[in-house]
This record gives C-alpha cells, sequence and structure tokens, in this order.
C-alpha cells in the first residue's frame, strides 16, 4: 500500500514524540508499505514565530511571514528524518520546493495547484520514507508560501490526491473527530464515521481538528481519510462520501472565536446602500459571514455583518472612509463575539431543531445575536464569554453523548 500519514504539533512537541512516531512509521514501512509522511511545525513553534515577528515588526508582509512561518515545518521534517535514520530506517525529508507543491501567489492563504511526484516516487522507489513539509508550497515567482493556520491537513490529503495513495492517515492529540471539541465538551463522543459534507461544515465553523480545504479536496479526490491519534491505539474516524451510519439528526456541535461584527446604523433606507457595503468589503478581500439587516424604520435601516477578527481593522478603517457616502449615522463593532453552529445532514427534514437550539440557549441564559442557516446548520452568534457554556448546553440538549437517540 501507499499510506500517507500527516502527524500535528502536538504529534512532535519534543525528542521523545519525535522518536514514538519515528518507530510508527518505521513499523508500516517494515509491514510493506510505501510511506509518505507530512509533518507540522513542533509544538507551538508557529505560534512562537508569530510572536516573534509581532516583536520586530507587527505589520509585516505576508510574504515575510511565509518565509519565517515555514522554517518551522522545515526543522520538523529534518528531525524526524535524523530520528528514523538513528533508528536504522532509511528517511529523507523534502521541503515544498524540492518536491514542487505549487502554490497560488497569495501569501499566507495560498492553494495548492499542482504537485509534481516525480521526486517523491524516486525517492520510493529508492526505498526511502519519505518526509514532506505541511502547510507551505512555492508560487509562480518561485517564492515559499503557506496555506494558512492548520494547513498541514491539506498538504497531506493534497499529496494522498496526487500520488494516489490507498489511504491518508491523519495523527492528532485526539482519538477522532467528536460531537464536539472534547477539550470543551467533557461527554462529546466519538464518532466512527462522518460524511465528508458534515466534515466540511464542522471545519468551516470552527472544529480545527482537520483543516477546512483539506476535506474540500478530500471530497473531490475520494481520498479515503481516517483521523485518530498518535498517542493511542483507538480506531479513529474516517470521512467518506456515504456514512451507512444512520442519518443524526445532529451529528455534531462547534465553535469559532475568531468572529467579529460591524453593525452600520442608520443608513438611509434605498436600493444599492447593501451592495455599497460588501464592495468595499470585497475590494479589501474582507470575506463576509453572517449578515443581518433590520427592517426599515423612519427612512433608516441596520445593517450587521461578521468577519473574522483579524479583518477588522481593515474593514473599518475603509467603512469610515465612506461613512457619508453609505448615508451611515454610526459604525459600531464588537470582537468580543463567537459563533456556535450545529451541523447534521438530517436537520433539512426536520422544522423543530433550531426552536431545540434556541430554547437550549434560553435554558443556559445565553443571548443570541445573529442567527443563520443552511440545509444542513444552524449558526448562532453570541457573547464570546458565553461561548463554552452554549457549547455544553447545546451538546446536552441534543444528547449528543449517547448513540442513537435521534434518527432522521
Ligand atoms: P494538530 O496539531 O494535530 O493538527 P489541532 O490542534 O490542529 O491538531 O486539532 C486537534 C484539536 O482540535 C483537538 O485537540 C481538539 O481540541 C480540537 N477539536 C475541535 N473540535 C473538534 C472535534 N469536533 N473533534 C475532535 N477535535 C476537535
Ligand atoms: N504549523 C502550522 C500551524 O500551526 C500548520 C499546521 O499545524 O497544520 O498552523
Ligand atoms: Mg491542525
Amino acid at each position: 500500500m501507499l499510506i500517507v500519514q500527516k502527524y500535528g504539533g502536538s504529534s512532535v512537541a519534543d525528542a521523545e514524540r519525535v522518536f514514538h512516531v519515528a518507530k510508527q512509521i518505521i513499523a508500516a514501512k517494515e509491514a510493506g508499505n510505501d510511506m509518505i509522511v507530512v509533518l507540522s511545525a513542533q509544538g507551538k513553534t508557529t505560534d512562537d514565530l508569530i510572536a516573534k515577528a509581532k516583536e520586530i515588526n507587527p505589520n509585516a508582509s505576508r510574504r515575510e511571514m511565509d518565509m519565517l512561518l515555514s522554517t518551522g515545518e522545515q526543522q520538523s521534517v529534518a528531525l524526524m528524518a535524523m530520528a528514523i535514520n538513528a533508528l536504522g530506517g532509511r528517511a529523507i525529508s523534502l521541503n515544498a520546493a524540492q518536491v514542487g507543491i505549487e502554490t497560488t501567489n497569495a501569501y499566507s492563504d495560498a492553494r495548492i495547484r499542482k504537485i509534481h511526484s516525480e521526486r517523491i516516487v524516486n525517492e520510493l522507489e529508492r526505498g526511502n520514507i519519505v518526509l514532506v513539509t505541511g502547510f507551505q508550497g512555492i508560487n509562480m515567482l518561485g517564492d515559499v508560501t503557506t496555506l494558512g493556520r492548520g494547513g498541514s491537513d491539506t498538504s497531506a490529503v493534497a499529496l494522498a490526491a496526487a500520488l494516489r495513495a490507498d489511504i491518508c492517515e491523519i495523527y492528532t492529540d485526539v482519538e477522532g473527530v467528536y460531537t464536539a471539541d472534547p477539550r470543551i465538551v467533557k461527554d462529546a463522543r466519538k464518532l466512527d464515521e462522518i460524511s465528508y459534507d458534515e466534515m466540511l461544515e464542522l471545519a468551516s465553523l470552527g472544529a480545527k481538528v482537520l483543516h477546512c480545504r483539506s476535506v474540500e479536496v478530500a471530497k473531490k479526490y475520494n481520498v479515503k481519510l481516517v483521523v485518530r491519534s498518535s498517542m493511542t491505539d483507538a480506531k479513529g474516524t474516517e470521512v467518506k462520501e456515504d456514512c451507512k451510519m444512520e442519518r443524526m439528526l445532529v451529528s455534531g456541535v462547534a465553535a469559532d472565536k475568531n468572529v467579529s461584527r460591524i453593525s452600520i446604523m442608520g443608513i438611509k433606507d434605498e436600493p444599492g446602500k447593501a451592495f455599497e457595503i460588501f464592495d468595499l468589503m470585497a475590494k479589501e478581500k474582507v470575506s463576509v459571514d453572517i449578515i443581518l439587516q433590520s427592517t426599515g424604520h423612519d427612512g433608516r435601516q441596520d445593517i450587521s455583518f461578521t468577519i473574522g477578527k483579524d479583518d477588522l481593522d481593515v474593514a473599518l478603517k475603509s467603512l469610515e472612509e465612506n461613512k457619508e457616502r453609505l448615508t451611515a449615522r454610526e459604525i459600531a463593532h464588537d470582537d468580543d463575539v463567537a459563533k456556535l453552529s450545529i451541523v447534521g445532514a438530517g436537520m433539512a427534514s426536520n422544522p423543530g431543531v433550531a426552536a431545540m437550539f434556541f430554547e437550549a440557549m434560553y435554558d443556559a441564559g445565553v443571548n443570541i445575536q445573529m442567527i443563520s442557516t443552511s440545509e444542513i446548520k444552524i449558526t448562532l452568534l453570541v457573547a464570546e464569554k458565553d461561548i463554552e457554556e452554549a457549547m455544553i448546553a447545546v451538546h446536552d440538549k441534543f444528547k449528543l453523548a449517547s448513540v442513537n437517540m435521534r434518527k432522521a
């Protein structure tokens, strides 16, 4: 078999973890498999590098940030190669330039366009375990790019797709995908399997166990994807197209604290205003999430929307500069907010789900600021201080801790 494995930061955090993983990789190789292994930066390395950059220049260019952050992954693969070689295995480390992982030009948020397989195939044929840096690529200029935080998952799945691997195993610090973040909801339950679509929603709504785009790529190329622990032998979660399992009404709960809200008040109630606001945001490359427009009164109306915390400064600057043109009386913002979402393929056909969600918030005394729904998800905006309590409350409400409570 050709196996792609990916180990996250905590799985390779120190020498002891590195040797533990090295032994696991060697064992898989000795069992007769070809091994491609993608690694993240060790422990908190990426955060530490960001902190270091902020000390020097808080407005550093994205290009230089990528140049810096990509070094974390390069350390990991080199150290792992040394560990495997020390244990008598044969490994070679490669960075994105050496493999040929081509991406778009967008520094810090690049998309993979093409992966060259020749070098990896050659190394595999020579009997090497191939260790590849996660998170990074190279763009048309030959510069280093990164794929966004958590992007090593996407590197692994894209490599599995490009090399037609038999399986892509994501090793992390929890035993699989749970009904909610097991660090917050203590009785969250591990799922044996989850569909690509549900996983895509959970990941895009804040469940960071998988990078959102890794799930997109897995779905597109039908990559067999498993999430499991690097610390235990537990079976893990299969992410796949069709789940034989009964369709749960709600399969998971996700929270996202990387949210801020902007409210533009007292805008003249006339055609074109929403267009003007969101055109400004588009020009600043700010992606807008939940939008709420009030019904007008006295010829005026309010529009509120949410964006990522990192985008708040540039969004506010652009809106303030255009306040008069937008006919806005006041522009307010709040970054102590968070999104709480429930996801489930069985939700579409069951109108009672939203009411249960709101009831759980009412029982927990949590105020709802905004609501957004789709076929398979409902998202609420709440105060950031309430998010953990709200998450536990909704998880409890839908009894996600016990098996087979609900059927679609
Ligand atoms: P890695 O460094 O291995 O990539 P991450 O920290 O990126 O690991 O992702 C794993 C973390 O995701 C877990 O430690 C857990 O706290 C969090 N998480 C959030 N939601 C979920 C979920 N539904 N199931 C499992 N883990 C989750
Ligand atoms: N090291 C990068 C990060 O911390 C990529 C990853 O871990 O997937 O975001
Ligand atoms: Mg991760």
